[in-house]
């Protein structure tokens, strides 16, 4: 399919190249729909790879501790401008290697190890670098985790401002990872203005959604923005974290000399360039559409029995709840995906299962948007899903793997972003 996309590596290295070239294949035959993936532009491919990767760089445009820093000052300039831009922020810092190591300088930028931090509880959709236990930051801080309503399966704000008063933390976070319901950051500004805390929206998951005008902003209601770019943004693997100027230096010494060495500046060049195609008019019809898309999948999987997290869906994620269906969460992911459609299983909140074997599967629609879809396939795609989560109650492998070149074939139809036409 690709023998000639990396003639070096071809050469140099046939094995590796060889997975390479296997993972282009999957990822154009598979109906990707792990809302944490996209498909990158080519532009952002090639920006990714350039020579950029050769050069150290540590400190900031105009500051460094190197020399030969020319072309170097100007990407990582564009870049911030751009993001500041585009997110409507005072500053941007464009150096986190990805989005945990951004949050955790934004802990070293603010708190002190013991002090108490809050964030949304990991099993109800929070991420584990907001507090949660097993992670650096629930050992070196106190976390303290807020949910969602067991009835609503939505955040009840008043229960996080009770718990804000009497916690006083240092840092609250907003946003998650597996939350399918706009966030108020309005509503935890308030909360966090009386507690006395510093609000810090993680928007990794949405950024391209903020960026599109498909989910509102947080930028004039937070202290610190942090984001990654590879998400709903369809930038390369990397985050920014983002603040208004009384925030600056403490963010920019956290991340360096603080948390990190040299930038990966072949990064900072593919975000700079995802954040000029972010910046475009084709982006908000794109994050208009992810979500127009996930209202769609979210009604015909309604329609076909299945029970979603908070009843639907406000952007670009569906939680589906298998509590009710013969079938756990892992049991139907490693099904769909024989059936061609990758996922992730996910806790649900108040799941009675544990963590590794839980009740949810958790889908989006970014990767099936950047190939083109639209909500006239929706209905096809709840179909699918229905008939291999059946399947998989029944052992039916056959169904499985006739869902498969279904999948196949339409993909077939819509050529993926950055990827060799098949
Ligand atoms: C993905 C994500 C992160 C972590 O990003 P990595 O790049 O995987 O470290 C942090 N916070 C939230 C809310 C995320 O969704």
């Amino acid at each position: 399919m690709s023998a000639s996309r990396h003639p070096a590596l071809l050469s140099t290295d046939p094995e590796l190249a060889s997975f390479v070239a296997a993972e282009e294949v999957l990822q154009a035959q598979t109906l990707r729909l792990i809302p944490s993936e996209n498909y990158v532009s080519a532009a952002v491919l090639e920006a990714s790879g350039t020579v950029l990767q050769n050069k150290y760089s540590e400190g900031y445009p105009g500051r460094r501790y190197y020399e030969g820093q020319q072309n170097i000052d100007r990407v990582e300039a564009l870049a911030i401008e751009r993001a500041k831009g585009l997110f409507g922020v005072d500053h941007a810092n464009v150096q986190p290697y990805s989005g945990s190591p951004a949050n955790l300088a934004v802990y070293l930028a603010f708190a002190k190890p013991g002090d108490t931090v809050m964030g949304m509880a990991l099993p109800m959709g929070g991420h584990l670098t907001h507090g949660w236990g097993v992670s650096a930051t629930g050992s070196w801080f106190r976390g303290v985790q807020y949910g969602v309503r067991a009835d609503t399966g939505l955040v009840d704000y008043d229960a996080v401002r009770e718990q804000a008063l009497a916690e006083r933390p240092k840092l609250i976070f907003c946003g998650g990872t597996a939350l399918p319901r706009t966030i108020d950051f309005a509503a935890f500004a308030e909360i966090a203005r009386e507690a006395g805390s510093i609000l810090v929206a993680d928007v990794a998951h949405i950024a391209g959604l903020i960026a599109g005008g498909a989910h509102p902003s947080p930028a004039d209601h937070v202290d610190v923005v942090s984001t990654t770019t590879h998400k709903t943004l369809r930038g390369p693997r990397g985050a920014m974290l983002m603040c208004r100027e009384e925030h600056a230096k403490a963010i920019d010494k956290a991340v360096f000399p603080g948390l990190q060495g040299g930038p990966h500046n072949q990064t900072t060049a593919g975000i700079a360039v995802a954040l000029h195609e972010a910046a475009q008019p084709s982006f908000t019809a794109y994050a208009h559409a992810v979500v127009a898309n996930a209202k769609a999948l979210a009604a015909a999987l309604l329609e076909r029995g299945f029970d979603l997290v908070s009843g639907g869906t406000d952007n670009h994620l569906i939680l589906i709840d298998l509590t009710g269906k013969d079938v756990p969460g892992k049991v139907a992911a490693k099904a769909l995906d024989r059936a061609g459609i990758v996922v992730n299983y996910n806790t649900v909140p108040f799941d009675p299962r544990k963590p590794f074997d839980p009740s949810g599967v958790r889908i989006g629609t970014p990767s099936l948007t950047s190939r083109g879809l639209s909500t006239e396939h929706m209905p096809v795609v709840a179909d699918w899903i229905s008939r291999a989560v059946d399947a998989a109650a029944k052992g039916d492998e056959q169904a499985l793997a006739a869902i498969r070149a279904e999948v196949t074939d339409l993909m077939a139809a819509f050529p993926a972003p950055g990827l060799p036409l098949s």
